[in-house]
């Protein structure tokens, strides 16, 4: 079974890169675990990388606590962006 990334927000799944609209306002929603199925929620370190691609700003980054592996949001394999040249990082492959 391969694990997907679901991203929530209040406990809820949502689709990922959209705000979400809650009762204290707009939240982003998170994932829930990373890669490797560490739980993430509440726990994960979370960052920005700015972006040079048309059309985006910049990617979220969601880092495991317990394994250093970093979710980008959107992905860096995307053709419009040379961010995974950048940083050097290869997305995961499942
Ligand atoms: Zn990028
Ligand atoms: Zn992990």
């Amino acid at each position: 079974m391969s694990r997907r990334i679901r991203y929530t927000v209040d406990g809820r799944i949502v689709p990922p890169g959209e705000l979400i609209r809650t009762a204290r306002g707009w939240a982003e929603p998170a994932p829930t675990h990373c890669p490797a199925g560490h739980p993430l929620t509440g726990r994960a370190l979370v960052g920005w990388i700015p972006c040079p691609g048309a059309g985006r700003t910049g990617h979220r980054t969601h880092e495991c606590p317990e394994c250093g592996e970093i979710h980008y949001r959107p992905p860096l394999d995307e053709p419009l962006c040379d961010c995974e040249r950048r940083t050097g990082r290869l997305p995961r492959t499942d």
